[in-house]
């Protein structure tokens, strides 16, 4: 594995790459690797010529300085674990090499509605800093195919949507949620609760997946509340939101419409911890 700090040093080598028609994959993370991270490079490296990991704590899209200063750095083990899963190419830049002009907001792009609800209303400003970076990296690396994880379903509904608006030459693609075997979603963040935090985590992914079941036949406004009351029932859980929305345009539901799919999605607090998951109901 090959790894670059410099925006010069990998545009010249993506040149050649390019030059030699191989086709780029790209994932970008935070980096704090885990399974489901892991699950999108060994993706991209079966439908690619050459996969692209970046790892960048991006602190413009960081609505909380505690949540920014916590996140877990683990250089040493993501890089361990890339070239054990030999990923072609790490980018790791410094704050510096990303932001030049001292993290300014410069992209002209219209979030609208997706960042009125769920993550886009509790976390003001986080999705203009996701696609401040998003731009910036999709800039430097000009890949055939970006892959993001379903964990993050509004993420990337928002990039969609700055792809489309923009006319950014890129196929994006969606990778499977990755768990735990008690069925909590892996995440970086997990990395700051003990295990039986963990253990009492899993039950968001119990609550989601309860709810989907309940759809066929309480309203959506009850399954709401009684999700809300389940959460609130989890030792130190504390729920921002638990939602149902259109899976294409995020829109909440308050009702089912035959052969639309719908997205469950909830963020909850749990030990100072914010967790996030969905289930897609199809
Ligand atoms: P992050 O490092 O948390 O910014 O995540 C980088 C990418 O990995 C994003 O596209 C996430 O949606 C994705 N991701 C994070 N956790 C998981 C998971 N448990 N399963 C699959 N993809 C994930």
């Amino acid at each position: 594995m090959i790894v670059f700090q410099k925006e010069k040093d990998i545009k010249k080598y993506i040149s050649d790459i390019k030059g030699a028609h191989k086709r780029i994959g790209f994932v970008p993370t935070m980096g704090a690797l885990h399974e489901g991270h892991l699950s999108i490079i060994r993706k991209s490296k079966l439908e690619t010529d050459v996969t692209i990991c970046s790892i960048f704590v991006n602190p413009t899209q960081f609505n909380n300085k505690e949540d920014f200063e916590k996140y877990p750095v683990t250089p040493a083990d993501d890089i361990e674990m890339l070239v054990k899963e030999h990923c072609d190419i790490l980018f790791m830049p410094d704050i510096a090499e990303i932001y030049p002009h001292h993290m300014a907001f410069t992209l002209n792009f219209e979030l609208g509605y997706l960042d009125t609800v769920m993550e886009g209303k509790f976390r003001p400003g986080h999705f203009k800093g996701v696609v401040q970076v998003v731009k910036r990296l999709l800039d430097i690396i000009r890949p055939d195919i970006m892959y993001l994880g379903q964990k993050d379903y509004q993420q990337y509904k928002v990039v969609e949507k700055m792809i489309r608006d923009l006319h950014i030459p890129v196929e994006l693609r969606m990778a499977p949620t990755v768990r735990e075997s008690n069925g909590l979603a892996m995440s970086s963040r997990n990395k700051r609760l003990n295990w039986p935090a963990r253990e009492r985590a899993a039950m968001i992914y119990k609550i989601l997946t309860h709810a989907a079941g309940q759809l066929s036949y309480l309203s959506v406004d009850s399954i709401k509340q009684l999700s809300l009351e389940a959460l609130r029932q989890i030792p130190g859980c504390e729920p921002e939101y638990f939602e149902i929305a259109d899976a294409a345009t995020l829109q909440l539901v308050s009702s089912l419409e035959e052969n639309k799919p719908v997205v469950i999605c909830t963020a909850a607090w749990l030990d100072g911890v914010r967790l996030i998951d969905n289930v897609l109901v199809l």
